[in-house]
């Protein structure tokens, strides 16, 4: 239950829809309650007075309120559902905008802990259940209070036990039935929020998996697994269906009895009368009316386990720290960045080794820097530092001798930009893919550095609308890589970041590539990442790592003068 506390707390900043929504929802159920006591009431007492013969009954004011019953029953049930959900809406779209705030940070360090689609699922079915709380539990928990308050209330003016005998069944009917049927629903609710999960999990990964799993002929392996959880799901559904029927019956045959005993006890006189009358109609249709508004409670205990669940899981995630956290205000984005490294290491979490070992180094503005080394020595690592993805384990990294801890996220971004060994596209147009670098860039621009890395086949047909990812078109990967380059050359940074930007590329178009990054960084500082030995004479200095340190650097003539890795490196070509 505890689980729900912050969760209830968020009801706070819609108090007043809420408490409305309650209001409305009472008036609903007492207008529905009247409604049949009154009829129940006036049609046993129009025969009464036929039989007797007494013929001064003012049927007026009964049939009036009838009427008013039945037109405010409409009504508060039209705006109570307006309102009511309105609220919810409101509460889940904070919750869901908080929660996804709560994500952004985390990235990408805290997000490798969930699953890609296990997020998804929490971000969405999750804060979705939670919308049960207040719909299909505070709601109906406060109106069957209210109404049975007031149904033993108005009832004890015509008589004081039937009131209470009333009243007494449906509180310990309400006392009783909810927490046998949160306990009965717990289990249940647990495993259909868990297979639901990893239901949705399967099919993720199965549907982009497709190509592998079919080369390997694993598909059927990976359905059969599916169809296990989807039975699962289906079970715990089942199981739920079945609690919800045997609650409704058991709130049924409890109503029953509840009609049955006031039938008996109000013939036996109403209020100390001898022969009630049509107030025994009264009694009746009150109690089975009345009824009503318990019905959704107990059901509503059942899900408490689900939407329990669910919170967990979403305050998993709101609570996470993130690993790295930016200032809020800072000096702004520099013109030329200069950069040291003063023995930096850094081990991911989790590991026992470190990846980067007492790096140091100094890189002036506008200096060239090429890094080579093995695959796994770290090369990307080291980028990422500069970036902040992590944050080193021990060391500084200082950007024109402030750390870049002290950068707010906005100046650090404006100071670099970067072309990440894996490149994502994003299923939008061109145009969207390019502007995520440059938001305030005309097309014409965008036009322009396209046709500079050589991607003006891509404006064929549809030009910048073209989609491009899921649903429209894929690029091979080397037109990924130009991409990326021109999304680069966009952000237009004092500092270029660069992992093997010409992976991929066929020599001419790399050489064309590495010219063009040549002239547009001649201002700028440069470190690229590259396992190609091809026009590194350019570069002001060649740094190689192994086994994450720095083992030689020098320029070209230097390193192979020198005879060391680099020149191997060489030899092997
Ligand atoms: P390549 O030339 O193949 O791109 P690299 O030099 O860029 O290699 P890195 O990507 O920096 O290598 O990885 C260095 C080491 O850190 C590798 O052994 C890799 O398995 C490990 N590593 C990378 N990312 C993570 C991570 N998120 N968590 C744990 N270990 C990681
Ligand atoms: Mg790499």
């Amino acid at each position: 239950m505890r689980a729900l506390l912050p969760y209830l707390a968020l009801y706070k900043r819609h108090k007043w829809l809420l408490t409305l929504g309650v209001a409305l929802a009472i008036v609903t159920l007492l207008a529905s309650i009247g409604l049949l006591t009154l009829s129940g009431w006036f049609l046993s007492a129009s025969a009464v007075v036929g039989v007797a013969g007494v013929y001064s009954f003012n049927y007026m004011l009964p049939a009036a309120g009838v009427r008013g019953a039945a037109i405010i029953r409409t009504a508060g049930r039209y705006f109570e559902r307006l309102v009511s959900h309105d609220a919810t809406f409101r509460v889940l779209e904070h919750l869901r905008v908080f929660a996804f705030s709560k994500l952004l940070p985390l990235s990408p360090a805290g997000l490798a802990r969930f699953r890609q689609g296990e997020l998804l699922n929490r971000l969405v079915a999750d804060v979705d259940t939670l919308d049960h709380l207040y719909l299909r539990v505070i709601s109906p928990l406060v109106g069957a209070l209210v109404v049975i308050a007031v149904v033993t209330l108005g009832l004890s003016w015509l008589d004081v036990t039937l009131a209470l005998t009333l009243g007494g069944i449906m509180l310990g009917t309400l006392l009783l039935l909810p927490p046998l049927f949160y306990r009965a629903g717990k289990p249940t609710g647990e495993a259909l929020t868990h297979y639901r999960a990893s239901y949705r999990q399967q099919l993720t990964a199965w549907l982009q998996g497709q190509a592998e799993l079919t080369l390997f002929g694993a598909s059927d392996r990976y359905r059969d697994e599916m169809e296990a959880s989807e039975l699962a799901w289906h079970e715990a559904q089942r199981r739920q269906a079945g609690l919800t029927a045997l609650s409704q019956a058991v709130m049924l045959l409890i109503s029953g009895v509840a009609v049955v005993l006031m039938l008996w006890m109000a013939a036996g006189g109403v209020g100390g009368n001898d022969a009630p009358g049509a107030l025994i109609a009264l009694f009746v249709f009150c109690a089975l009316a009345a009824f009503e508004a318990l019905a959704p409670v107990t059901g509503a205990f059942q899900h408490l386990g689900q939407v329990i669940a669910s919170a967990r899981r979403v305050t998993q995630i709101v609570e996470q720290k993130p690993d790295v956290t930016f200032p809020d205000a800072s000096q702004s984005a520099p013109e030329n960045v200069a950069l040291a490294l003063n023995d930096v290491a850094f081990r991911y979490p989790g590991q026992t080794e470190p990846v980067l070992r007492g790096i140091t180094l100094d890189i002036r503005a506008g200096e060239h820097i090429a890094l080579l080394g093995r695959t796994g020595c770290g090369k990307s690592t080291l980028l990422q530092l500069l970036t902040r993805a992590w944050d080193v384990s021990t060391g500084a990294i200082t950007l024109n001798g402030e750390r870049i801890e002290t950068f707010s996220e906005a100046a650090l971004r404006a100071a670099m930009s970067v072309v990440p060994q894996r490149v994502h596209l994003f299923s939008a147009t061109l145009r969207d893919n390019l502007l995520l670098a440059a938001p305030e860039a005309r097309d014409e621009a965008l036009r322009a550095v396209l046709e500079r890395v050589g991607l003006e086949k891509l404006l064929e047909g549809s030009g910048l609308n073209a989609w491009l990812g899921e649903g429209g078109r894929q690029l091979s990967g080397g037109e990924l890589r130009r991409l990326a380059i021109a999304r680069a050359l966009l952000h237009n940074a004092p500092l270029l970041l660069l992992d093997e930007p010409t992976e991929g590329l066929d020599a001419e178009t790399e050489k064309q590539i590495l010219d063009l990054l040549a002239e547009v960084a001649k201002e700028k500082t440069m470190l690229m990442v590259t396992h190609r030995l091809q026009g590194l004479m350019r570069f002001d200095r060649i740094i190689v790592m192994d086994n994450g340190e720095i083992i030689e650097q020098g320029k070209h003539a230097e390193l192979m003068a020198s005879k060391g890795r680099y020149y191997q490196f060489h030899q092997r070509l």
